[in-house]
């Protein structure tokens, strides 16, 4: 069958012949439906050292799956049947920590813990897999278009979970700042991640802006409105303004991994406000930035900033239940999420260059 990986020491990205995988007889055969592709697997590429499994010399990438129960083995303790349509978790926990023995595993202590499709362990971008069906989520059948997305939405979902947890330290008698107030939030950057966030915290009620560099009339930017969200373009002095002149959000979704960008953003944080951070730069990179009103906010405001990766089962299913009831109210924008569907014929399409109308390519195998 069909993979495709990235070898040890290569910025190739290569399709190649492996065998058909075998269950165990504790495991579930799984036919991938579609994979998406992500900032995650370009920079693995970019770098070109995959952290490949032990004893071998490439990685199958891929770990946005949306798979078909093929067969389950004997000893599978399990309800999955063939047909039954599911995705993945994408961390396995290390088996030590209290965290990942307690079903926690985005919070590993010791962090030896493998993640498919990027450390240590074969992804998705493949046509059949096996995995414990204590891994499989189960996916609805009538989630079919959407389902390849809960692991993007699944890192939102929980960065929110964690928001709404530091936010109830500052909510009373279930209100915020007033009673009845939508209040505000700000999504920082608009790649997969941060549109998904804008999408559940519009779920969610919040008076969301997405902040970008995008013109008007830019498809992304539409894209944006098109569920009720504002656009901010920072780089336009009347945006920049707009978005001061808020009296601040209360909740702020980083999703750029620009420390730059980043480091400003508490400027924008109401009092007792959150700054939620899921982008990851890579490397150092010194900036200039005004510490001491930083810090002086932070106390004075009652403000955190805090960082959140991966997800847990719960946020799996938070996520899918975040895109029905997104797909409910927003019908053709929930439509328009996946902008590239590519064969795997032409797979090195989808590998290319991302293009500016791109929110989520993936790669179909049925
Ligand atoms: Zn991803
Ligand atoms: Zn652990």
């Amino acid at each position: 069958m069909k993979a495709i990986v990235l070898r040890k020491n290569s910025t190739a990205v290569e399709l190649i012949d492996i065998p058909k995988p075998s269950p165990k007889a504790n495991e579930v055969l799984v036919k991938t439906v579609r994979c998406g592709l992500c900032g995650t697997d370009r920079e693995i590429i970019r770098r070109g050292i995959p952290d490949v499994p032990p004893g071998e010399d490439f990685l199958v990438l891929g770990h946005e799956c949306l798979g078909r129960v093929e067969s389950v083995g004997d000893e599978a303790e399990t309800d999955f049947k063939p047909g039954d349509l599911v995705t993945v978790l994408v961390r396995r926990g290390c088996g030590e920590c209290n965290a990942c023995r307690t079903g926690h595993v985005d919070y590993c202590y010791t962090g030896k813990y493998t993640e498919r499709g990027i450390h240590k362990v074969h992804g998705f971008f493949t046509e059949y897999f096996t995995d414990k069906p204590e891994y499989l989520i189960r996916v609805e059948q009538d989630m079919e278009d959407l389902g390849a997305l809960a692991e993007p939405i699944s890192v939102s979902a929980k960065a929110y979970e964690v928001a709404a947890r530091l936010m109830g330290r500052v909510c009373f008698d279930g209100a915020c700042s007033f009673r009845g107030k939508q209040e505000k939030a700000l999504v920082a950057g608009h790649g997969p991640i941060g549109m998904l966030a804008a999408l559940l915290l519009v779920v969610e009620g919040y008076d969301v802006s997405v902040l970008g560099r995008r013109e008007k009339g830019d498809f992304q930017r539409a894209f944006v409105e098109s569920f009720g969200a504002k656009y901010l373009n920072i780089a336009t002095d009347e945006d920049k303004r707009f978005a001061q002149e808020q009296g601040g959000f209360l909740l702020i979704f980083e999703a750029t991994g620009l420390a730059e960008l980043t480091f400003r953003l508490p400027e924008m944080l109401s009092r007792n406000g959150i700054l939620i951070l899921t982008g990851v730069p890579r490397g150092p990179q010194e900036i200039c930035f005004d510490g001491n009103t930083f810090m002086a906010n932070l106390v004075r405001y009652n403000q955190t900033v805090t960082g959140t990766v991966n997800a847990s089962r719960e946020d799996f299913e938070m996520a899918l239940r975040y895109l029905r009831t997104f797909r409910e109210k927003f019908p053709e924008t929930a439509a328009g999420i996946i902008t590239g569907r590519y064969s795997l014929d032409d797979w090195q399409k989808a590998f290319g260059k991302k293009g500016q109308n791109e929110i989520k390519a993936v790669i179909e195998f049925e």
